[in-house]
């Protein structure tokens, strides 16, 4: 699955290459990647023609464009993009060769395609309106499915302490809270494991356990190895190619932990041990994180 990191790299390649050029026809080419649009592919295709996207936006792994409005009336609403296991938005030549797994094609009047690419079709789009965000807005407004998805890390208005606050009133593991997007959003497997390590603290970790500043350090540790990530894959993508692949990743190399099983702790040694994680694998050095 794209993490936080992956999906701004497609943020920012989508904000400079896809706003403000008239979207001339939409062509859904498989049904599945409009699934979650209920109204279905003729609905959605009509509701993009004629319009722009004028922004792209993104909160945690969740991404977005918002649509001009046709007319000041309308209500404002925004293409919410699910990039599943292995969606990919490429803006091409609109004579470039077709991905044989395209699934939606928009063209643009600047004589290029916006294209969602997915092998597995796990991905998709839906239309959705742009409601306020809940419980703190501050003005902003999110597509409806996602208006309860928390801040991440990396959004300036973060409020770390009131999300430290929230940690230690939750009865669970620290992982597993790290991991509820309505708490902090844009932390996936991946970047838990990570900033557990960088943390020293184990991931069953109950969060009444630990202290203030021990969430505060692991929280640090999370937006630091996002930003990271982001400092090397923000420089992967040339001028006319947007792109992600959740299955590769670009920043493979910035990993210490996850899916180094065997390997040494970087910093003691140790073999790093994997463990099943609900239907996923956690991974930890036993001794600089150790169980309670
Ligand atoms: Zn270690």
């Amino acid at each position: 699955m794209p993490e936080l990191p992956e999906v701004e790299v497609v943020r920012r390649g989508l904000e400079s290459h896809a706003l403000r050029q008239q979207i001339e026809s939409v062509e859904v080419r498989h049904p599945r990647a409009v699934r979650r649009h209920a109204a279905g592919p003729a609905d959605l295709a009509g509701r993009l023609a004629g319009r722009a996207f004028s922004g792209a936006f993104r909160r945690g792994k969740y991404l977005w464009l918002t649509l001009a409005e046709k007319n000041p009336d309308e209500a404002a609403d925004s293409v919410l993009v699910h990039l599943g296991m292995s969606g990919q938005m490429l803006v091409q030549a609109a004579d470039a060769p077709m991905e044989p797994h395209a699934r939606i094609v928009v063209t643009l009047d600047g004589g290029t395609h916006l294209r969602f690419v997915d092998q597995r079709t796990f991905g998709g789009w839906l239309v959705a309106p742009l409601v306020p965000a809940v419980p703190d807005s501050a003005g902003e407004l999110l597509p409806q499915p996602i208006v309860h998805i928390a801040r991440d890390p990396l959004d300036p208005l973060f409020d770390e302490r009131a999300v430290i606050e929230v940690i230690r009133r939750k009865p669970s593991e620290i992982k597993r809270i790290l991991l509820d997007q309505s708490v902090i959003s844009g932390v996936g497997n991946i970047y838990a494991d990570e900033a557990l390590w960088r943390a020293g603290i184990h991931g069953n970790r109950s969060a009444r356990s630990l202290s203030r500043a021990k969430i505060r350090t692991i929280l640090f540790a999370a937006r630091e190895v996002m930003i990271e990530a982001l400092a090397q894959g923000g420089t992967s993508f040339d001028a006319l190619y947007v792109n992600v692949n959740g299955q590769s990743g670009f920043f493979d190399r910035s990993l210490r932990v996850y899916g180094l099983e065997g390997h040494p702790c970087e910093r003691c040694g140790t073999p790093i041990v994997r463990e099943k994680f609900t239907n996923r694998s956690s991974h930890f050095c036993p001794i600089c994180q150790r169980k309670r």
